[in-house]
């Protein structure tokens, strides 16, 4: 079974207030125009995440860029031409394209993006805590530092995870786990692997409640329930599919359902309706409207990212992001084992 580790020595993470932005129609025309003639004066692409505003998101694919996951993030700025790569995310969603791409320049909308998975799991409580376990192996979330990343073995996204834990467990490697405790104990119990757990979670995720997620089924019992993995436990067990972000979207296209109950940040539902347009897509219920969720089902550091910041970066290259040598080398370490294992398993497949 899984043991905790209880994070004695760490605050809890506050979350900024949800801060959106709101422009009217000739600024944010204006705003585009800038942004468009800027990132191709500069010989720049655009990536975005699946949680950031569906401007941006439309306006990465219209400029050739991308929106996807982190990993694709990175992995597409790589593949891409472009010189500089542009991430409408949080931070480690730039460290880690930064990593997998040392030589070109990576901005960040708003450097101040965070994440309380990142936050969660400082790598000066973690490393120690790595260097009292060294039976273990050490595994975690992509949704982590490049310090952490670089003290680990293996990186994972939600979408692998259990898979390479599996794996692991299959060679009879105790694994120690950082920093989402929910995604940590799903694995666990999907793959049966020894598993030591930081104490982490996603302030979005963790507002999910059950309670009222079987009221809302009750209401629409036609309706599939797709759950992220960060989810609380009693609402993962509510699930028809868990997945990561990409695996939800399939999931919205591909099941016959005509509707969708999503219990993942709501920036995604621009995604689904475009991949099943006329499918109802409802929000799973957090604690919120009026009661004591924080994020109510949307990430207030993604809602950092904004088309006039976007602007402001390209114009002045404020927001670079820059990881120490020695560090990033230890990082991309970890997570070319999580890309080789990926392509060894679409070879085997193929
Ligand atoms: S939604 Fe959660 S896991 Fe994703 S960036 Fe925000 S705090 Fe981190």
């Amino acid at each position: 079974m899984g043991t905790s580790y209880p994070l004695m020595r760490i605050p809890a993470v506050q979350a900024p207030p949800m801060i959106e932005e709101h422009l009217d129609a000739a600024e944010r025309d204006a705003l585009k125009a800038r942004i468009k003639a800027q990132l191709q004066a500069q010989d720049a692409v655009l990536v975005a995440h699946y949680y950031t505003s569906a401007e941006l998101q439309d306006l990465a694919e219209e400029t050739g860029g991308c929106v996807s996951d982190s990993l694709e993030m990175a992995r597409f700025g790589h593949a891409h031409a472009a010189s500089t790569i542009v991430v409408a995310g949080v931070r480690f969603m730039g460290e880690t394209a930064k990593i997998l791409n040392p030589e070109k320049r990576v901005l960040m909308i708003d450097p101040a993006a965070e994440c309380s998975l990142d936050l969660n799991c400082p790598a000066d409580a973690f490393i120690p805590f790595c260097d009292a376990h060294p039976e273990r192996t050490v595994v975690v979330y992509s949704n982590t530092s490049a310090a952490v990343k670089a003290r680990a073995d293996w990186v994972v996204t939600s979408g692998i995870a259990a898979r390479i834990v599996c794996h692991l467990h299959e060679r009879g490697e105790k694994i120690l786990w950082a920093p989402d405790r929910h995604l940590g104990r799903y694995v666990q119990r999907v793959t049966g692997a020894d598993m030591l757990l930081w104490e982490g979670s996603c302030v979005v995720h963790e507002a999910f409640r059950a309670d009222a997620l079987k009221q809302l089924m009750g209401q629409h019992p036609e309706a599939a329930v797709l759950v992220h993995p960060e989810s609380p436990e009693s609402v993962i067990a509510l699930a028809d599919v868990v997945g990561s972000t990409t695996q939800l979207i399939d999931a919205v296209r591909d099941l016959p359902n005509a509707s969708f109950i999503v219990a993942t940040d709501n920036g995604i539902f621009h995604k689904m309706k475009a991949a099943a347009p006329g499918k109802l897509i409802l929000e799973a219920p957090t604690a919120g409207e009026g009661a004591t969720c924080t994020s109510c089902a949307h990430c207030p550091w993604m809602a950092m990212n904004g088309l006039r910041k976007l602007a402001a970066v390209l114009e002045t290259g404020a927001g670079e992001v820059r990881i120490d040598e020695a560090v990033r080398v230890q990082a991309v370490r970890s997570i070319t084992r999580m890309l080789d294992f990926a392509a060894a398993e679409r070879r085997r497949a193929a």
